[in-house]
């Protein structure tokens, strides 16, 4: 029998998040507060992926926590324990690196994720580009909304097989983007023509 779904915990996610995130906002026309974003992807889990589990539920609310805001490692291990801890690290990219780079690391760390960071990734991938279509951040062009949803599908191709519904959502968003920005989504075989190619040379080089 599987247990409860643990609210006071989710509560306590959404409440030390909310604190966390205070007086930030998204980059969208009418600048939502950005408690909006971990919510709403705490919400497609749920709700379009099904999924019941209280660590991915609460890691993703936490998602952007250690990457955006003053929060530490501490306390997070300390309210939400050391599994929420090791999940929103997986989650989190290593803000040391150009912005390049992060998207790269993205794209060559997907498939090793684990399943609850892969629901997070996927469902973070599918939130942002609904936001690109739907209010996207002030001053984007037309070629830097393709950008980001050309590297969110080579991203969300990396984690394919885990979650039916959430993918197929993320198809209809993919459908809906090649429509509205008028252009067309490559597959992800032809990923090194990108910016964020993985490095194959780094891996072929041992063989000499
Ligand atoms: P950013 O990383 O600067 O912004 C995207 C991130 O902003 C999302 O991943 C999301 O992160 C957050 N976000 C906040 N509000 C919104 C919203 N309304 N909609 C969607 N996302 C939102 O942008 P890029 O991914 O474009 O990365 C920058 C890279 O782009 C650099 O390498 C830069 O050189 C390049 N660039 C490209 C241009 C072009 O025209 N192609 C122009 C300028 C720069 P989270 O989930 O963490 O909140
Ligand atoms: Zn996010």
């Amino acid at each position: 029998m599987t247990s409860p779904i643990r609210l006071d915990k989710i509560f306590e996610a959404v409440n030390f998040a909310a604190r966390k995130h205070h007086g930030q906002i998204r980059k969208d026309q009418s600048s939502s507060p950005y408690i909006t974003h971990p919510i709403a992807v705490a919400r497609v889990i749920w709700q379009v992926g099904g999924v019941e589990d209280d660590l991915t539920l609460i890691s993703a609310i936490l998602h952007d926590t250690l990457e955006d805001t003053d929060t530490t490692e501490n306390e997070i291990k300390e309210h939400f324990g050391e599994d929420a801890l090791l999940v929103v690290l997986e989650v989190s990219d290593d803000k040391t690196q150009g912005k390049m780079e992060r998207k790269r690391q993205q794209v060559i760390h997907a498939p090793h994720l684990s399943e609850a960071a892969k629901l997070i990734k996927l469902s973070d991938k599918l939130v942002n580009c609904r936001d690109i279509l739907q209010s996207p951040p002030k001053n984007w062009t037309l070629s830097r909304r393709r950008e980001y949803i050309q590297w969110a599908a080579d991203v969300v191709s990396e984690i394919r097989g885990t979650n039916d519904a959430l993918e197929s959502a993320f198809d209809q968003m993919m459908r809906d983007a090649e429509a509205q920005l008028e252009f067309t989504i490559m597959p992800f075989r032809s990923v090194n023509q990108r910016p964020w190619a993985p490095d194959l040379s780094q891996s072929t080089n041992h063989q000499e």
